[in-house]
């Protein structure tokens, strides 16, 4: 028997009118491994005109990982990287030390999918070198009606390419005709399940994709059922073990290194350079909820 752990999701605005349910973090529940934060976008469709336009914000400390789904995005960055994603390719953005971006879908662009995570760094790598990398292939292998994408740690002798600080997997899962799945975990890990289409079944009870499912550490199979044209995300870690304090875009290691960051953002220091061309839509910080840092 597994302990199941069901939390709804809720609605974020990323700006701009972008919607997305958000999974992690939430009152129950603030990580799964380093697993950090958890944002579903769409499946959306955009009326004539419209589009998702991510405008200039920093980062630090985490890694963001984008999987897209469906639609394009096109990713700049203050290390004058300029990529554009698409269905089945990872993006990963190690923000260390600091770093700054903008997402926008391409103007033709109708309907997007996609899942946005973040990694939080461990203490001895929360201020390394920012880098960008972009992941066009990664591995992609069906079982049982089942397509399986690898895209981040190891599973079944595969290895996803995509640069990591802490033990984690990431398993997208799909299944156009329904397929019901055995999945062998690492006990050492936790997990959690994030379904992206459709419905999932797992020991008689159904989820849909408003919902998150934490499983604890110590399971080392699992039993999935998944409905005709459903997608899933499993992610797994082993459990961080270190504190870490989230505010607005910003991952640390203790308040005053946040409240740092966020000064230097406001004041424009040298920490976070900027995005060539696009210095016009820079995001604000929202007030620090705490004083005396
Ligand atoms: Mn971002």
């Amino acid at each position: 028997m597994i302990s199941i752990e069901r939390i709804a999701t809720r609605p974020a605005d990323l700006g701009g009118g972008m919607i997305v349910r958000r999974a992690l973090p939430t009152r129950q529940r603030r990580m799964v491994g380093a697993w950090c934060f958890l944002d579903h976008a769409g499946p959306v469709e955009f009326p004539e005109g419209e589009s998702m336009r991510v405008g200039a914000h920093p980062h630090t400390a985490l890694q963001t990982f984008t999987w897209l789904i469906e639609g394009e995005i096109l990713h700049r960055d203050s290390l004058g990287s300029e990529q554009i994603i698409r269905p089945g390719q990872v993006n990963l953005m190690t923000a260390g030390r600091g770093i700054v971006h903008t997402e926008d879908s391409l103007p033709h662009v109708r309907r997007l999918h996609a899942a946005q995570l973040w990694i939080a760094l461990p203490r001895e790598a929360a201020d390394c070198a920012p880098a960008f990398d972009h992941h066009p292939k990664l591995p992609n292998w069906t079982e049982n009606d089942c397509e399986l994408t690898l895209l981040a740690g190891t599973y079944r002798g595969h290895r996803a390419p995509v640069r990591l600080y802490s033990p984690l997997l990431c398993l997208d899962l799909y299944s156009m005709p329904g397929a019901t799945i055995e999945l062998e975990l690492n006990p050492d890990f936790e997990y959690g399940i994030l379904p992206l289409e459709g419905s999932v079944f797992l020991e008689g009870n159904s989820f849909a994709m408003d919902e998150f499912i934490y499983l604890g550490v110590g399971i080392d199979k699992l039993r999935l059922k998944l409905a005709a044209g459903s997608r899933l995300l499993l992610l797994g870690g082993e459990p961080f073990g270190e504190p870490i304090v989230m505010w607005w875009n910003f991952v640390g290691h203790n308040k005053s290194a946040i409240a740092a960051a966020q000064r230097e953002w406001e004041s424009g220091g040298l920490r976070f350079g900027h995005v060539e061309g696009d210095d016009g839509r820079r995001l604000v910080a929202p007030t620090l909820p705490w004083s005396g840092y």
